[in-house]
């Protein structure tokens, strides 16, 4: 656990969150500034700083965050259609160092992104 890590604390339970979905592993939640009207965060509970410092020892986290944002798009009634975003580096638009992947649904979607 990185102690000043805003999704650390809220894996640990010690930061509110809108939690949709948790488990041993991962850990859905609301975005506090919603991008679209579903827009929903899945993390490892594992302090990984984004996707580019993840190692070959976390491909099953890797893999269960994308089935985890599948089941809460359907979870959300977004009937398959929705995008899944994970922001590596400031430069690239990363504010949070700790991996994340966002759910984004509810509207049309232009491409490619900014
Ligand atoms: P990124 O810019 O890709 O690192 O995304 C970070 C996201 O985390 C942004 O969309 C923020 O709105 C969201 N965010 C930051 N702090 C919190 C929090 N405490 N609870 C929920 N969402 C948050
Ligand atoms: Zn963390």
């Amino acid at each position: 656990m990185n102690t000043h890590c805003p999704f650390c604390g809220i894996s640990a339970g010690e930061d509110p969150a809108d939690i949709v979905y948790q488990d041993a592993d991962v850990i859905a939640f609301r975005d506090i500034h919603p991008k679209a009207p579903t827009h929903i965060l899945i993390i490892p509970r594992k302090h990984i700083p984004s996707v580019a410092q993840a190692g070959a020892i976390d491909a099953a986290v890797l893999g269960k965050l994308m089935l985890t944002s599948a089941k809460v798009a359907e979870m959300e009634g977004l009937d398959g259609a929705f995008r899944l975003v994970t922001n590596a580096g400031a430069r690239a638009g990363q504010s949070v160092f700790h991996l994340h992947v966002h759910l984004l649904g509810g509207r049309a979607m232009g491409w490619p992104p900014g």
